[in-house]
């Protein structure tokens, strides 16, 4: 650190996100959640046209992209804003709404994003353990006057809530925000989109990143009611109206012109995960309810630290959290059935050398 930093940043811990190894050969990437699948040839081609007008500056209303999302997602088209990923989505919801104030509140095992925002800006905030079985409790968070942070499945653990149990944390605290984070939400949990007209406190936020294919692109969106989007842009105008490029524009908007694209891959991702899950634990894992694009699973047999460690020096990459409750867990991204295959091959031999030793 150097002596010119701004003392407000000095004792700030970023985020760290999952090792982005070169995939070379035969490396096999379950660590970020990312898609197995390319993104729709629609949203390749969108890209592509766009590149030619790149000279230009970007819409910074993104009007084609926010139009296709309003017909996709049934709602108006300034009850949208787009952002250059959700955690920028994030980074202006925490910017807009939280400060000394107004603190937050979320779960202690969540998007790791989560408290980082808050160092950053200086929310206080309160983290609230989930229950002995990893699912949210709604009644830690019914009434309780905060800023409300819920990832929705949850994340590491998979776990979905209810709409309905949404429903009541939001009309609880109708003094508060309350942030629902959907960046699973298509892999089989119910959306809250559905509840914006009805709560002028709810905010859904989603991303390509995983469903839809393009982690790279980065193009996350947020759904509210006209008044919270208008706040955020007030925000985003004052700090980066062109976030989100003209190629990434495009391809969004192809992408939503392809859903049965979109639905093949997710179902595949599905089916892998049911075997997968079966598989897991006809080896002796125990794997928490999964309702996303990951399983979070610990084993019988072997540390999860151990298991981390010995399937990267095999070339498989799954996601491990060194903190408590978690240390016995892994991470595994649903890959394709043929990466799976490979994962298990390489569990069953760590796991025959450990009763072998
Ligand atoms: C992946 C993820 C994000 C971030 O998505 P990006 O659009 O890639 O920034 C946000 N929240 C959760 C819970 C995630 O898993």
């Amino acid at each position: 650190m150097t002596r010119f930093m701004s003392d407000k940043y000095r004792t700030l811990t970023p985020y760290v996100p999952g090792e982005q190894p070169k995939v070379t050969g035969r490396l096999i990437k379950l660590n970020t959640n990312e898609n197995p699948y390319p993104p729709s040839p629609k949203a390749i081609a969108a890209a592509a046209e766009a590149a030619k007008t790149l000279r230009l500056y970007s819409d910074t209303q993104c009007t084609l992209l926010r139009e296709a999302l309003a017909k996709t997602y049934g709602v108006d088209k300034d009850e949208i804003m787009c952002a250059n990923s959700s955690d920028e989505s994030l980074d202006y919801a925490f910017l807009t709404f939280c400060d000394k104030d107004r603190p937050a509140v979320f779960p202690d095992i969540t998007y790791g994003f989560y408290p980082v925002y808050c160092d950053l800006y200086g929310i206080p905030y309160t983290e609230i353990p989930l229950k002995e079985d990893f699912t949210v409790d709604i009644s830690d968070y019914t009434g309780i006057g905060k800023n409300i942070f819920i990832a929705n499945p949850n994340a590491p653990t998979g776990i979905a809530l209810k709409r309905d149990e949404i429903e009541q944390i939001v009309k609880s605290n109708p003094d508060n925000i309350v942030l629902i984070d959907e960046a699973y939400v298509d892999f089989g949990a119910e959306s809250c989109v559905p509840l914006i007209h009805r709560y002028d406190n709810l905010i859904v936020t989603m991303t390509y990143s995983k469903s839809r294919s393009m982690a790279g692109a980065r193009l996350g969106f947020t759904i509210a009611n006209k008044a919270l989007i208008a706040d955020m842009n007030t925000i985003r105008f004052s700090r980066s109206p062109y976030n989100v490029n003209s190629m990434t524009i495009a391809a969004g908007a192809g992408a939503l012109a392809d859903p049965e694209y979109m639905a093949q891959c997710r179902d595949r991702i599905i089916a892998t995960r049911t075997r997968m899950n079966a598989e897991l634990e006809k080896r002796g894992f125990t794997c928490l309810p999964s309702c996303t694009n990951f399983i979070f699973a610990k084993s019988d047999r072997v540390g999860g630290k151990e298991l981390y460690l010995k399937l990267k020096d095999m070339g498989i990459f799954i996601r491990h959290f060194d903190r408590e409750r978690l240390t016995e867990f892994n991470r595994i991204t649903v890959g394709t059935d043929e990466q799976i295959d490979e994962l298990l091959k390489a569990i069953d031999i760590i796991l025959s050398e450990k009763a072998g030793a």
